[in-house]
Formats: structure tokens, C-alpha cells, sequence
């Protein structure tokens, strides 16, 4: 499988502006930000989404986002921040390296939710059933 973008930062190939590194995660800011100070937090072993991490470097990740965001948030100025994650080309994943988005929000205004749809008859009972039967523990 060819070397993500992100590998080659966690393995300081390339630049990135990181802002915090601990034994098994990197977090720097994303090139392209939805806003100012949009931070990816990544484990640093080469894990592609959520379909293939292991449950340690998993809580490894989340771990470092619950630390980190409150110094995205207030290093940023902002009020609140987005968690956000894309798994799948479907899904919008573009780097296949698992990652995580810290983004800073600033105004209730500024940021849009994705659009509702809703439910026809029996609909949500179907797919709730058929995700049950496909939960593995
Ligand atoms: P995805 O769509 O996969 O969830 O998000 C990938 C993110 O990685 C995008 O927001 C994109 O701006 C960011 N990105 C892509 N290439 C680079 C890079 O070389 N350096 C940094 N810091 N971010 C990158």
C-alpha cells in the first residue's frame, strides 16, 4: 500500500505545523482549513479509518482529542469546535490514513448542519434491524 501524506509527517518527511505528539498520536493543522486553526489528529500507526483501527489506537486518538480541543478551541478564539471524521470515499475521505478534525467555530451563524431527511413507514425499524444483525463484539 503507498505511504500516505500523513505518514510522511508523522515520519517528518514533510512539513506540518504540529501542535501536539504524544507516544501513539500527531496532531497538526489541516493545509486547507475549514477555519482557522482546523486541527487532524492521526494515530501514528498506519491505520486507514474506523473499518480497520484496532480498539487501542482507537481510544488512543479519541484520547488525544478530548485533550487537545480545549487548547483548539481557545488557541483558535473560538466558542466551540465541530469533531468530525470521514471514513470511506463516499464519506468524503480523502486521505486514507485515519484521522480526526478539530475544527474551531465561532458563530452559530457560520456554521451549517447537514440537511434532515425523514423516515417513510416501518423504514427506521428496517435499517435499525439490519444494523443489529450486523453488530459483531
Ligand atoms: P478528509 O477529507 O480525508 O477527511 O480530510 C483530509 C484533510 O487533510 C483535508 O482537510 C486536507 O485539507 C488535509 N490535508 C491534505 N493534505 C495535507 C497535507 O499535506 N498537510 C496537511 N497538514 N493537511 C493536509
Amino acid at each position: 500500500m503507498e505511504e500516505t501524506i500523513f505518514m510522511k509527517i508523522i515520519k517528518r518527511e514533510i512539513p506540518a505545523e504540529i501542535v501536539y505528539e504524544d507516544e501513539l498520536t500527531l496532531a497538526f493543522l489541516d493545509i486547507a482549513p475549514n477555519n482557522p486553526g482546523h486541527t487532524l489528529v492521526v494515530p501514528k500507526k498506519a491505520t486507514q479509518n474506523v473499518f480497520d483501527v484496532d480498539s487501542a489506537t482507537w481510544a488512543a486518538v479519541l484520547e488525544t482529542v478530548r485533550k487537545i480541543a480545549p487548547a483548539v478551541r481557545d488557541g483558535a478564539g473560538a466558542t466551540g469546535v465541530n469533531i468530525q471524521s470521514n471514513h470511506g470515499v463516499d464519506a468524503g475521505q480523502e486521505v486514507f490514513h485515519l484521522h480526526i478534525h478539530i475544527i474551531p467555530r465561532f458563530t452559530k451563524k457560520e456554521f451549517q448542519f447537514w440537511p434532515k431527511i425523514e423516515y417513510g413507514p416501518g423504514e427506521a425499524s428496517a435499517v435499525a434491524d439490519k444494523i443489529r444483525a450486523n453488530i459483531s463484539t
